[in-house]
């Protein structure tokens, strides 16, 4: 029997409506404290052109942390393997803003998706430029993968972490000290906070992951990334994408992801669908408590999963 993926969406959104245990939303950037957490929204891309949605598929939410696997992206295509001798590939194990572990580790981070990681990236995309440029190149990127010109910065969320950000800021200037970030602390956390503070839907979230299940390809034709670079960023959403819940993750859902405090998650399931789901409030690990939720429910009800032979995958 053909999946009903549309029925599967509305049996999920409707079931998450009813769910009274949301979590908490995120407080220390104190505007994503304002966010209403009763909603929720997903949407699913699938590999032969189909969108699904569900729930407020259509509100503009923070990416955060979700933009690093865009930013991983981009760093690769402008230095190739080399940023693996800045950034490890292992899972953290630890919260995603830990500094204890980055000076047993001498300012080399675990991962590309934990903050210093990415701060990392950040100044790799950087490249000498004023951070204007590197945000710029970074908001076009997104455009042309979600095929969508009005995706922008939510200033107000870039103002509210920049006000706050003591502890990014912390990590930036102790990775200075080591050489392995190279431009002003300053500068390279204008850049990583504006990142974090661009406004996707599910839906055009959803669209600009399609990359990841199509084996790197752009579906409007031509290439964004090689089929192993793609492949490579999906093993690291799988081991790393969940904070130090990542093994959780991949345990109950068992398809790559990478979450961000805003409540949003980017899910791939290659060959088949790019998802996104959003709902604000996160559980105790940082995670959207319904995002992950849904996510489950939704691999359980398809037989989506890496881990399962591709003839069982609805
Ligand atoms: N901008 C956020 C921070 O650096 C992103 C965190 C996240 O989404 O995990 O704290």
């Amino acid at each position: 029997m053909s999946l009903d993926l549309s029925a599967v969406i509305a049996d999920i959104t409707a079931t998450m409506a009813s769910m009274e245990d949301r979590g908490q939303v995120a407080t220390y950037i104190p505007e994503l404290a304002t966010i209403d957490p009763a909603q929720f929204g997903i949407a699913i891309a699938t590999a032969d052109g189909r969108m699904l949605t569900g729930g407020d598929a259509d509100t503009g939410f923070s990416i955060q942390s979700v933009s690093k696997v865009f930013a991983l992206t981009l760093a690769l295509g402008k230095v190739g393997d080399q940023l693996w001798d800045r950034v490890g590939r292992e899972p953290s194990g630890n919260a995603f803003n830990s500094i204890t572990q980055l000076e047993h580790e001498q300012g080399i981070p675990r991962n590309p998706f934990i903050n210093a990681g990415a701060i990392v990236v950040a100044d790799v995309n950087l490249g000498g430029h004023e951070p204007r440029v590197a945000i710029g190149e970074m908001l076009r990127f997104v455009r042309y993968l979600a095929g969508d010109d009005s995706i922008a910065i939510n200033e107000a969320v870039a103002a509210s972490e920049t006000a706050t950000g003591f502890r990014n800021m912390a990590l930036a200037n102790y990775m200075r000290a080591f050489d392995n970030v190279r431009h002003p602390a300053e500068l390279v956390l204008g850049s990583y906070i504006h990142q974090c503070a661009i406004e996707m839907s599910c839906r055009q979230l959803a669209l600009a992951g399609r990359y990841l299940m199509l084996d790197g390809r752009h579906p409007g034709g031509g290439r964004v990334i090689s089929p192993r670079r793609a492949r490579r960023i999906n093993a690291l959403m799988l081991t790393c994408g969940h904070y130090d819940a990542s093994g959780d993750f991949a345990f109950r859902v068992g398809i790559p992801g990478k979450s961000g405090v805003g409540g949003g998650i980017l899910a791939i399931v290659p060959g088949r669908a790019a998802i996104a789901v959003w709902s604000p409030g996160l559980n105790a690990s940082g995670n959207s408590c319904l995002g992950t939720l849904a996510l489950e429910e939704l691999a359980r009800r398809t037989g989506w999963s890496v881990f399962s032979p591709p003839e069982d995958r609805g």
